[in-house]
């Protein structure tokens, strides 16, 4: 097994599992919606991709060959649609040692705490991926705090999607996206982060557009993680000019290279782990002349550390 790229064990902090269940999920939500088995070929009308099996371990296994392919240690899989914890455990079971399962969590949801205890507690699960905009609630409401202590309980990991947001895959196949960005500001963390300082809150993107709240509110709360994730072409909606380079710069000034996680954002096949991301941040690292040891952290040791609490 190969598990090096270069010099660095690599662990890719954000990626997507695009499940069976996923795809049942959304295609649930178009204007006609199709028979369980006319949903792909209805899917594929407007998506040209490939669709998983409805075993997850398949799925999991092409992931597997996606990361010796690339000489990638470990990734976070994200069951992508409220409800699909299972597809995503199921996975980390077929390779345990490799994947790395996260959930997306509708906290507003009456069951959020008690499908939370079970996902933590009996699927193994280790992180909740928490959509404000998506599922509008703020951070700081009480009825999350449960929700909190519950995975702090676990040595778990809570994903917070900030700022702008845009899936892709329901423009894609023409689904509404009411979302409402009121919620998605990180500063809305301050104050949770406070309460729960050992437990981590990892903002993608750095911030995906509210980069500076992101450094006013990691400044104040070292249990504050900023994920590298994506293109970052958040950076055109700037007033001011923004590239990547600038991005690693300042985070690494503020937050320094403990709190800074490599991840991708790869989703679906057959277009496979994102390299050419991998290999743009790789760059800006090098031209920024961050010393190895950092940089071995930021590809994947911060998160190993995390994972390992
Ligand atoms: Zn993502």
């Amino acid at each position: 097994m190969q598990t090096r790229l270069g010099e660095f064990e690599v662990i890719d902090a954000h990626a997507h599992f695009f499940s069976h269940r996923f795809f049942t999920t959304l295609a649930k939500e178009l204007l006609e919606p199709p028979s369980e088995t006319d949903i792909y070929p209805t899917l594929r009308k407007r998506l040209p991709w490939e669709f998983p099996e409805s075993d997850p371990a398949r799925l999991a296994d092409r992931w597997l060959a996606e990361m010796d392919r690339h000489g990638i240690s470990r990734m976070v899989l994200i069951a992508s649609v409220p409800g699909d914890e299972d597809s995503v455990a199921k996975a980390a079971r077929a390779h345990p040692d490799r994947i790395i399962p996260y959930f997306m969590l509708n906290p507003t949801s009456d069951d959020a705490p008690a499908r939370t205890k079970r996902a933590f507690a009996e699927l193994g699960i280790r992180g909740a991926c928490l959509f404000p905009a998506m599922h509008r609630f703020h951070l700081w409401e009480a009825r999350l705090f449960p929700i909190y202590e519950t995975i702090a309980a676990h040595g778990g990991i809570v994903f917070v999607h900030c700022g702008h947001l845009k899936v892709g895959v329901r423009d894609k196949l023409g689904l509404p996206s009411r979302f409402d960005m009121r919620f998605a500001n990180p500063v809305d963390l301050h104050g949770v982060a406070k309460t729960f300082p050992d437990l981590p809150f990892v903002i993608p993107h750095f911030g995906c557009g509210y980069f500076r709240e992101l450094l006013l509110v990691a400044d104040q709360c070292a249990n504050i993680y900023a994920d590298t994730s994506s293109s970052n072409d958040w950076v055109r909606l700037a007033p001011y000019p923004l590239d990547l380079a600038t991005l690693f710069a300042k985070a690494l000034q503020i937050l320094g290279p403990d709190r800074i996680l490599f991840g991708t954002d790869s989703s679906f096949f057959p277009r496979g782990w994102r390299k050419d991301i991998f290999d743009a941040q790789v760059a800006v690292l090098e031209a920024l002349k961050i010393p190895s040891s950092q940089v071995a952290q930021i590809l994947g040791g911060n998160l190993a550390r995390l994972l390992m609490r």
